[in-house]
């Protein structure tokens, strides 16, 4: 499997190029400001775009949609329940002080699997940080994935925040330690932003998470 991360200022909110290296099949995750820089490395790679996968909508993870769009002309995929807030991308750029153009619209609902040549993402609803966010879950078509893409759910030493509409911290926290742990110990996190890390490192070291499950013994 290939794996390319880019993340440009200001939010350095993580894009990912993940693809298979037998087929060369592809799927672009969270385009953002950094798009510029995973056109670079699809060139690079000689890879082929099949699919435009968001782990949520917030701004910073579908700023670099119409571009990617664009480039590619393949399907969005996306939570229904994030679809209020794709669809306020302007108004969400606008809060944070920036201008950005409305994505084209989302082409599909997340709704199973989504397969690229030996591989396949599978769909985790994990909301929280926001009602529609998802943990894509890759590995070869049929086994249990070790690379999870979390969007902004669960950093290294970190969570998401709560705070933003539709955000609710029980639910986030339930997400985090029924959805994702889970998934395994030895699995990879690639979190939205920072550093990648592990489901065990997570659950043995993360203050927020072990500050959720002393108070709930
Ligand atoms: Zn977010
Ligand atoms: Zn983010």
């Amino acid at each position: 499997m290939i794996v390319e991360v880019r993340a440009v200022a200001p939010f350095y909110k993580n894009g990912f190029l993940v693809a298979c290296e037998r087929t060369r099949e592809a799927v672009i995750i969270d385009p953002g400001d950094e798009v510029d820089q995973l056109l670079g490395a699809i060139r690079d790679y000689d890879v082929e775009v099949q699919s435009i996968l968001l782990t949520h909508a917030h701004v910073d993870h579908v700023s670099g949609v119409a571009a990617a769009k664009e480039a590619f002309d393949v399907p969005i995929y996306l939570h229904r329940d994030d679809q209020f807030l794709y669809d306020a991308a302007v108004q969400q750029g606008a809060m944070f002080g920036f201008k950005i153009r409305q994505p084209p619209p989302v082409d599909v609902h997340y709704d199973g699997a989504v397969a690229f040549g030996d591989y396949e993402a599978r769909v985790h609803h994990t909301p929280g940080h926001c009602p529609g966010g998802v943990c894509l879950q890759v590995g070869r078509e049929g086994e249990n994935g070790q690379m999870l893409f979390v969007g902004d759910t669960l950093f290294a030493g970190s969570i998401g925040r709560t705070d933003l509409p539709g955000g609710d911290y029980a639910v986030l926290m339930r997400a985090i330690t029924e959805v994702l742990f889970p998934l395994g110990d030895d699995a990879i996190v690639h979190p939205g932003h920072g550093p990648d890390t592990t489901i065990g490192r997570e659950r043995s070291t993360n203050p927020f998470v072990l500050e959720y499950l002393t108070r709930r013994t």
